[in-house]
């Protein structure tokens, strides 16, 4: 007889999990993770949005090196894609103006633009309800703006 079980990956880096391993993760962090994975992420899947940590694993699903929450010098990136140059930010949603918030966050675009990156900037929105459109929008970026594939693992 034929083994038909398909064995549940770690969205992070597709080892196996084990059925232990899957309920902890799941009830702790939300996802299924294998144990280093939940040791690595758990800060940063705690104080990152729901929708930035979706698009980071859509991402890492297509094969993309991306990095969660990566501390610069100046700041926290919500995803970098190092290889490519490319920094991602998810938009959270306005409630108000807040002159020295965006004072900062252009600021941070400006740092990050002197250091060679490019800044994306992804409505919170569209992770939300488009999924598929924002992760392919992302994709043709990096089509077109690096190297050939220089942006997935290897
Ligand atoms: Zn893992």
């Amino acid at each position: 007889m034929r083994n038909t079980h398909v064995p549940h990956l770690c969205l992070n880096c597709n080892e196996a999990l084990t059925a232990p391993e899957i309920h902890l993760s799941v009830n702790r962090l939300g996802h299924p993770l294998c144990t280093p994975c939940q040791h690595d992420l758990k800060t940063k899947l705690e104080q990152t949005s729901r929708e930035t940590v979706k698009l980071y694993f859509l991402l890492k699903k297509r094969g993309i090196a991306v990095e969660l929450e990566k501390d610069d010098s100046q700041n926290s990136i919500d995803i970098a894609i190092v290889n490519a140059k490319v920094n991602i930010e998810v938009d959270k949603p306005q409630t108000s103006y807040n002159r020295a918030k965006a004072i900062d966050e252009l600021k941070r675009r400006y740092y990050s633009f002197e250091k060679g990156y490019y800044t994306l900037q992804i409505p919170n929105a569209l992770v939300a309800y488009d999924q598929d459109d924002a992760v392919s929008f992302i994709e043709e970026f990096l089509q077109v703006s690096c190297q050939p594939r220089s942006y997935y693992h290897c």
